[in-house]
């Protein structure tokens, strides 16, 4: 089984949604299971109705899945593993405060180094520790630290390796008794069968934790794992919660197909022989092992690009816009000449604005009224020498008003176009001008 675990603290970030995606087409690929745990394990962090903005997003890009599970509904299991844990020697309790830690953190960084727990507890004996605990005095659960590295090979980033040093003895439960994310998802990986972990890189450094927890509880099963290269922005920094473009929610905002979004995110870095294609084309030639390790730069004009050419499959604009089915022509007519969806739509509905352009505004008169009191002909040529004709003006001082008065636009697409689309009902439009 391989699992997508959002932790519900934010809006979906385009990094997550990568990782759900790859995740979605390795399992179709391999013919396995999908999860969807949704990591609620820090009540503090957790925002209400995250979760199912989560899945409406998945949804909304066809990410298929056969289960979800809250990994708080698994707290009684990971404080049993706890237990096993520490009955075992594998773990120890810890009885250091919030300050005693702070202060050593800080002297650590006084003298620039990583700052690693101090080992004053692991050696407590049991009376001292129920004496402790009898008081009601707080405490914490390590995993003691490995004695050797932890190895494991990475699909993407190859062999790697982390020393006890770097893995420390680390909190795995909290002292209100809830699981860290690293046991947590650690326990859970094991409990759900998982085979392939797909994840951001920034959980590079978790993995060895995870991997030390898993064998003290003595599970010998390996899990594969490919880190995903993080995603840059135009400036090269990491892409944060400060750049719009990395919130998904923002992306459908601004009129992103989210099969545009899908193509694009794989993608990302990657060469592939074709660059428009579909999520599920991608599942027939995605290799996981081949994408690049170089992290991928985020580029909006690429977006765009897909986006048209994902654009130009919509034929029912109409109904997309919950508009009337009359519009249709005119709704092509502007998606040809934009880069969103947004965009059409905003076109769309400055069509029946009042135009407030003042350069033209004689123009527009004259030539609103000259259409207004005639039949419309059927044959935009005729409509336009008649006009002509009746009101003497020519070259910009009749295309732009006459284009101000179809569209609400000085330029944009052709008037020959829009008149045939527009003239069953173009006086009702013009006479709002
Ligand atoms: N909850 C973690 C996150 O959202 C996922 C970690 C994981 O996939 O193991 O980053």
């Amino acid at each position: 089984m391989l699992r997508f675990a959002p932790s519900p603290t934010g809006d979906m970030h385009i990094g997550n949604l990568r990782v759900a995606i790859f995740n979605y087409i390795v399992a179709k690929q391999k013919n396995e299971k999908l999860l969807i745990r949704i990591e609620d394990t820090d009540k503090e962090r957790n925002i209400e109705g995250k979760d199912k903005e989560i899945l409406e997003i998945l949804d909304i890009f066809g990410i298929k899945y056969d289960q979800v599970v809250y990994q708080s509904s698994n707290f009684h299991i990971h404080r049993e593993m706890a237990k096993r844990l520490l009955d075992n020697k594998k773990a120890f309790v810890c009885f250091c405060n919030e300050d005693e830690i702070a202060v050593e953190r800080e002297k650590a960084k006084i003298e620039k180094r990583p700052y690693r727990y101090s080992g004053k507890c692991e050696y407590l004996d049991s009376k001292e520790i129920e004496k402790k605990i009898k008081h009601k005095k707080p405490f914490v659960i390590r995993l003691k630290k490995s004695e050797k590295p932890v190895k494991f090979s990475d699909l993407i980033k190859g062999e790697m390796e982390f020393s006890p040093f770097d893995i420390d003895s680390f909190v795995i439960m909290r002292a209100d008794l809830t699981p860290t994310y690293n046991f947590a998802c650690a326990v859970d990986d094991m409990l759900y069968d998982i085979s392939l972990v797909i994840r951001g890189e920034d959980h590079l450094s978790n993995t060895p934790k995870q991997i030390a927890i898993r064998k003290a509880l003595g599970y010998d099963k390996e899990i594969e794992y490919a880190h995903l290269p993080i995603i840059l922005n135009e400036e090269g920094k990491k892409m944060s919660k400060r750049d719009n473009a990395s919130s998904v929610k923002w992306l459908l905002k601004e009129g992103f197909l989210p099969e545009a979004i899908a193509n694009y995110l794989i993608l990302l870095g990657n060469s592939f022989e074709k660059e428009v294609f579909t999520l599920e084309e991608a599942v027939e030639f995605f290799d996981l092992s081949k994408i690049s390790r170089a992290p991928a730069k985020f580029d909006i004009d690429k977006l765009k690009f897909l986006n048209k050419e994902h654009m130009k499959k919509l034929n029912n604009l109409a109904k997309r816009f919950g508009v009337n089915e009359i519009y249709e022509g005119l709704l092509q007519i502007f998606k040809d000449e934009s880069d969103t969806l947004k965009e059409i739509k905003e076109k769309f509905d400055m069509v029946f604005e009042k135009c407030e352009d003042e350069e033209f505004k004689n123009e527009r008169e004259i030539i609103k009224k000259e259409i207004l009191e005639n039949e419309l002909e059927e044959n935009y040529d005729e409509f336009k020498k008649h006009i002509q004709t009746n009101t003497g003006l020519k070259g910009k001082k009749l295309f732009m008003p006459l284009r101000e008065l179809l569209i609400n636009q000085k330029h944009g697409a052709e008037i020959k176009d829009l008149y045939k689309t527009m003239r069953p009902y173009l006086k009702e439009v013009i006479k709002t001008r």
